[in-house]
């Protein structure tokens, strides 16, 4: 059986703080699936297509990254594709807090499916989608905070 890893987000757009998660996982999964989860009620700056093909661009020469959407549960979609993990960024302390339900609810819903966390490294611990938007809103450049696959503006 592959071990498969599903890091779900809204990558909104994808940052280089995802990317070094990513990076970082490789070497303990066959297979890392980033996954961009799809919720009608939220409403993001880039579309679902715009995201995809960002993620597709920076992990193309990446043979054990696939990227794929979902809608509905996390944990249903790992059922689905036959995923035994999550895998989730931590930052700070309130990453923790959200993040701690979270994947008790998941080893719930999910049947055992365990959340592996990865402490984000020093230099990419300030970076987030949200601030990124914010800059980018804002007229600013947020090149230092994406990876070179992306160009904005
Ligand atoms: P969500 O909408 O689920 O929060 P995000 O796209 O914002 O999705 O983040 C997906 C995952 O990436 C989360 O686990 C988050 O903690 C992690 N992450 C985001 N930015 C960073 C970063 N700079 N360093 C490490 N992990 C990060």
């Amino acid at each position: 059986m592959p071990k498969i890893a599903v890091f779900p987000g809204s990558f909104d757009p994808i940052t280089v703080g995802h990317v070094d998660l990513v990076n970082r996982a490789l070497p303990l999964f066959d297979k890392v699936m980033v996954a961009v989860g799809v919720n009608s009620q939220k409403q993001t700056l880039y579309s679902l297509d715009q995201r995809l093909e960002w993620i597709n661009a920076v992990f193309a020469h990446e043979k054990k990254v696939e990227v794929s959407f979902f809608e509905g549960l996390t944990a249903h979609y790992c059922t689905k594709i036959g995923a035994k993990y999550l895998l989730r960024g931590l930052r700070n302390a309130s990453d923790f807090d959200y993040e701690k339900t979270i994947s008790q609810l998941n080893a719930i819903v999910g049947d055992g499916l365990e959340t592996m966390f990865l402490i984000s490294q020093p230099a990419y611990s300030h970076i987030s989608s949200t601030i990124v938007r914010e800059i980018i809103k804002g007229g600013g450049d947020a090149s230092p905070f994406l990876p070179p696959q992306i160009r904005i503006g």
